[in-house]
């Protein structure tokens, strides 16, 4: 077989197991394979490209691998789960900047205009997201203020440089000789890339990085149409894809459109004046235990205080010990609990709980009014029924898990504080509700040690 119908082949091999491995990434009983096959793609995609090239020497290549692997795999095992959201940033960014060095040096003295503005575009995508990401990893880790930073004028200077960029792309394009052109397209996209995600802040910063994720698979596409690599342009695509679409499920889950997000800047919603009803009735964990003893269906409610007080492992050994009880015991992951997609997920499958027990919000929903007990555990705002009941609350309207059907409820956490949206809880003051105060870990080892 000749070389170009290897590589093609191999090109076509590997785009199948992005696409298998992506689609393996849905559910977590395969999301491993899922992982590992589309990394496989990867590999056979490198090592068939080398092949191609005999433009860089091998050694330097080697040794970029080797460091690059190295680092790779000691940031991956060393990081917490709850830096996540963190290390996907990075790893967008060195995306982004990846694709923008791809087109800088897919620069030829015979370049035509579509391949120039393809160079444009993945130098212009890619500065983006690579200084956008690092903005976004310095919110997130709190190295930078967190805080929304808005400043007068800003939607007019935002224009002046989206203006600025597209003129100098122009310019580029005409005048590739003229490398100037270039370098302030370069610095213009760098310098937006901040300007777009400083304005940004607080628990918004998730739907940010997975934006970023979707501009570093655009990128990487046009750096593709400007190397003239199918399998660059697929994967790119399937990135960008995939990005948006995750994108679009955060905010749907959140109530709020994507514009929102990006250009009102997070701001606590003030506590309304909502006239709740009843009062708050709390419970000690040991009275707790009794009803917990007589339950026959129990449904646990995970939300972000579960993550703060790392009470998955706790969660586990609780449920366990309802079932050996007689109870039945689900659970419902609401698609934004947490602070990230999957987070709860995450953390449950780190504790081995069985995956066909988790229950989707719209899966459990319907079952809610035969569950004896429903748990929350450091949730709020995905089980708050004013989403449902107080029409003009700012989260009306989004869809929540309605533990308030369930027999009895039990909220662990700490205080009457709120969750992420800053508003009253009306389900607190429920007749079927008793709050029990607590870190969520100390509220469930007591369970545990009543059960024992
Ligand atoms: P919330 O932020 O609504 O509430 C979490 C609750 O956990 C708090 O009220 C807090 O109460 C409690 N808590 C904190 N620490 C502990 C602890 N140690 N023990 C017990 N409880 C604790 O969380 P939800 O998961 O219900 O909702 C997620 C929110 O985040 C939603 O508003 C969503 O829109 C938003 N969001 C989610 C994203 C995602 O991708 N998942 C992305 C962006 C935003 P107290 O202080 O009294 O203990």
């Amino acid at each position: 077989m000749a070389l170009s119908s290897l590589i093609g082949f191999s090109y076509v091999v590997s785009a199948a197991l992005f696409i298998i491995g992506l689609k393996m990434l849905g559910s977590p009983a395969t999301a491993r394979r899922g992982n590992t096959l589309s990394a496989i793609g990867m590999l056979i995609a490198v090592v068939v490209t080398l092949l191609d090239q005999g433009i860089v020497d091998f050694r330097y290549i080697a040794i970029a691998v080797a460091i690059g692997a190295v680092i790779g795999a000691v940031a991956a095992r060393r990081v917490a789960m709850t830096s996540m959201p963190e290390m996907v940033a990075l790893f967008n960014g060195f995306g982004g900047i990846a694709s923008l060095l791809v087109g800088w040096a897919a620069i030829a003295p015979d370049a035509g205009g579509i391949v120039l503005t393809t160079i444009f575009l993945s130098i212009l995508i890619g500065g983006v997201t690579f200084t956008g990401s690092l903005v976004a990893y310095g919110k997130l880790s709190e190295i930078m203020p967190g805080k929304p930073l808005m400043f007068k004028g800003q939607a007019v200077v935002n224009s002046a440089v989206i203006i600025a960029i597209f003129v100098a792309g122009y310019l580029f394009v005409q005048q590739p000789e003229n490398l100037s052109y270039l370098y302030a397209a370069i610095a213009l996209a760098v310098v937006f890339g901040v300007l777009v995600v400083i304005p940004i802040g607080g628990a918004d910063m998730p739907v940010v990085i997975s934006l970023l994720n979707s501009y570093s698979g655009l990128a990487a596409c046009a750096a593709g149409f400007a190397i003239n690599n199918n399998l660059l342009i697929v994967a790119g695509s399937l990135v960008g894809a995939s990005g948006i679409i995750l994108t679009n499920i955060m905010c749907k889950a959140m109530n709020r459109s994507l514009s929102n997000v990006l250009f009102s800047g997070f701001s606590k919603v003030k506590s309304m004046d909502m006239k709740i009803e009843g009062e708050v009735k709390p419970i000690t964990a040991d009275d707790a235990f009794y009803v917990l003893e007589a339950a026959s269906t129990v449904a646990i409610i995970p939300g972000y205080g579960m993550a703060v007080a790392q009470a998955q492992h706790a969660v586990k050994e609780l449920q366990e010990l309802l079932e050996e009880n007689g109870a039945e015991v689900i659970y419902g992951i609401h698609p934004v609990a947490g602070r990230m997609p999957g987070h709860m997920n995450v953390l449950l499958a780190e504790a081995d709980v069985s995956y066909d027990l988790l229950l989707e919000m719209d899966d459990i929903n319907p079952r809610m009014e035969t569950v004896d007990v429903a748990i929350v555990i450091g949730a709020n705002d995905v089980v708050n029924p004013a989403a449902r009941e107080m029409e003009g609350s700012p989260i009306y309207g989004m869809p929540v898990i309605n533990v308030d059907k369930a027999r009895t409820v039990f909220v662990l956490k700490r205080s009457m504080a709120s969750g992420f949206a800053g508003i009253d809880n009306p389900l607190f003051f429920k007749e079927n509700t008793r709050m029990v105060f607590g870190d969520a870990k100390e509220t469930l080892s007591h369970l545990i040690r009543e059960f024992g």
